[in-house]
């Protein structure tokens, strides 16, 4: 399952450069992250790390885009060139 940025994100950047996957971009209001690119960290790192940074915690599971742990591990193999 990839995660999503809600309305309450106050654009203070500090997510975008934690993401090992490139998921996160600044939108045409607040940040957002591509669930085609967002792993939930798997691959990389035991937790999402964009959740461990956010100060207003605005990074939930986005309940669209539901992905069991291996189909997660899949798409980080395809992103990182190793499927
Ligand atoms: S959970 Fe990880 S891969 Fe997904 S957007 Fe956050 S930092 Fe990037
Ligand atoms: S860390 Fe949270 S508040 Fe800051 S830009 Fe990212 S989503 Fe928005």
């Amino acid at each position: 399952m990839s995660l999503m940025i809600t309305d309450e994100c106050i654009n203070c950047d500090v997510c975008e450069p934690e993401c090992p996957n490139n998921a996160i971009s600044q939108g045409e209001e607040i940040y957002q992250i591509d669930p085609n690119l967002c792993t939930q960290c798997v691959g990389h790192y035991d937790e999402p790390q964009c959740q461990q940074v956010c100060p207003v915690d605005c990074i939930p599971l986005d309940p669209d885009h539901q992905e069991s742990q291996d189909e997660l591990y899949q798409k980080y193999l395809v992103i990182s060139g190793k499927a």
